[in-house]
């Protein structure tokens, strides 16, 4: 059995192998923000575009759409976030610190980390008041009331407001969805538990408008196919759960919510929050802009679609796959560390791996094969150190297959690929690597 995985260990192998680094590190960081190293990017990327697939190219009735971060602040007013966005908060005077009212008990006590706030004797706890979590900014040169902004705490609402653009551009009819994926930003006071709660993440959500009465079917459609997407690339079905929202948690436009939730390694979280929104957002906007927003049939039938929302970060899906995949275990004796990584999830595919870096025909062999593969697929050259220390690298970003290059590749034109996971080794002639590869990863 191998040990728990502890957030420390997951911290610790992304600053170690360069996926994510604390930000802006050499002055001293800034709670709760990270940089992403070149392994964090490419993981980053698989994310959003398999997000991306499944949510748009894999289907006729969802379009794209990027709004901008900086909206007209009239947006959020109407939204409701203006007023109502916000975290009870309550300050110690005893150790100035700030904690979230509502979990209290996830945090620790400034002077006793042993105790919960409010626990030790000289607790002195103020009552709680509501905290806006927008991040404020100003438009322009003048410092006036009209020029503030704030950075997009979602980015449904982009969707909202664009609904008639969408609409009569591409002639959709409900049931029809528009999807966007870009940073939002949210002034958190609940720091660490390092990327599941930031100050800025990459938020993919899709607002799929439908007949109102065809809402709790949508509802119930998307919970079950956002969880499948989760266990398709790999989180372990044991590890997700989905928990509904009771009707004092949810928020206030929502009629129905369900969080498909993920057991970190600091406990069960949000992964994914799948929500009815009802007609509140387009309503509101109707309202507040003086515009219509409603979907008016061939035959004169008019009304105000209902939303169905899936919303998720891409850190929070980070954070689950390395959690998910990430095992420390004895080979032969040495301990390895191993990401267990999807293959479409993992930063690299492959590297290529020639045995004794000092033989010019093996580097030969190695370079080409390299240089054909990485014309199709994310793949590395790795000539540095003994071939089990590469082996174990490659193990420690999750690189699903190794081909190595060696003797008998001189001799007969075959190479060995390695398992990431069975650590079987078989030979393949050199000529049909890539075909091999472009299969396995399909
Ligand atoms: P929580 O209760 O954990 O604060 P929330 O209910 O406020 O989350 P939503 O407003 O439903 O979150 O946001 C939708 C999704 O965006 C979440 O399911 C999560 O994947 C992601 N998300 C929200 N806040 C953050 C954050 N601070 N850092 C990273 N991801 C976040």
């Amino acid at each position: 059995m191998s040990e728990p995985v502890t957030m420390e260990k997951i911290v610790s192998l992304c600053r170690r192998r360069g996926f994510v680094f604390p930000s802006s590190e050499i002055y001293g960081g800034l709670g709760s923000t990270y940089d992403y190293g070149h392994y964090g990017v490419l993981m980053k990327n698989n994310i959003r575009s398999l997000w991306f697939d499944a949510m748009v190219q894999e289907r006729e009735d969802i379009l794209a759409l990027d709004s901008a971060i900086i909206l007209n602040p009239r947006v959020w007013e109407a939204s409701g976030h203006v007023a109502g966005f916000s975290d009870p908060l309550i300050d110690c005077r005893t150790c100035k610190l700030r904690f979230r009212a509502d979990k209290l008990d996830e945090a620790h006590c400034g002077r006793k980390p042993s105790k919960h706030p409010g626990e030790w004797k000289e607790c002195d706890l103020t009552e709680a008041r509501q905290f806006n979590l927008m991040f404020q900014t100003r438009v322009g040169a003048v410092e006036d009331a009209s020029s503030v902004a704030y950075l997009r705490p979602e980015t449904a609402q982009g969707i909202f407001v664009n609904f008639k653009n969408v609409l009569q551009i591409a002639r959709r009819k409900p049931p029809f969805g528009i999807a966007q994926v870009g940073k939002s930003f949210r002034n958190e006071i609940t720091p660490g538990n390092f990327l599941f709660r930031v100050l800025e993440f990459e938020q993919m959500e899709m607002e799929y408008f439908v007949p109102p009465d065809e809402a709790d079917r949508w509802f119930e459609y998307w919970v079950q196919a956002r969880f499948d997407w989760h266990v398709k690339y790999g989180l372990r079905q044991e590890k997700l759960r989905i928990r509904e929202h009771s009707e004092e948690e949810r928020s206030h436009y929502s009629s129905a919510t369900s969080d498909i939730e993920y057991e970190y390694p600091i406990g069960w979280g949000e992964l994914e929050g799948i929500a009815n929104r009802g007609d509140f957002d387009l309503a509101q906007h109707t309202e507040a802009s003086g515009t219509k927003l409603e979907f008016v049939g061939e035959g004169g039938e008019r009304y105000t679609p209902h939303v169905i929302e899936p919303a998720v970060s891409i850190e929070r899906i980070f954070v689950a796959m390395l959690a998910d995949a990430y095992h420390e275990e004895e080979v032969a004796g040495r301990q390895r560390t191993v990401l267990r990584l999807h293959p479409a999830i993992a930063p690299v595919k492959a590297a290529i791996l020639p045995l004794i870096a000092k033989d010019s025909a093996m580097v030969g062999h190695a370079r080409s094969l390299y240089e054909e593969l990485r014309r199709e697929h994310v793949v590395e050259y790795d000539d540095g150190g003994a071939i089990g220390r590469r082996y174990r690298r490659q193990d420690e970003i999750g690189t699903p297959f190794a081909f190595t290059i060696d003797e008998q590749t001189l001799a007969d034109e075959t190479v060995t690929v390695r398992d990431r996971d069975s650590l079987a080794q078989e030979r393949l002639p050199i000529g049909g690597v890539r075909a091999w590869l472009d299969d396995s990863l399909r």
